[in-house]
């Protein structure tokens, strides 16, 4: 069972919840993909994920 949950606010990237396992992280509704969670672990934690962060992943 494969499930959209929403883009992700960083690259836009469809994050699915697949079986029970969510495929990103989500906080407080804002979507982030794993990928992106791993590029900005060093920088940017779950707590500032915001809408102007869009793009910033893909600017690297
Ligand atoms: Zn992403």
């Amino acid at each position: 069972m494969r499930e959209l949950v929403g883009p992700c606010v960083c690259c836009a990237k469809d994050v699915y919840c697949t079986d029970g396992f969510l495929n990103g992280i989500v906080d407080e509704g804002k979507i982030l993909c794993f990928d992106c969670q791993e590029k900005r672990k060093s920088d940017w934690d779950t707590k500032s994920i915001a809408e102007d962060e869009k793009g910033k992943c893909t600017d690297t």
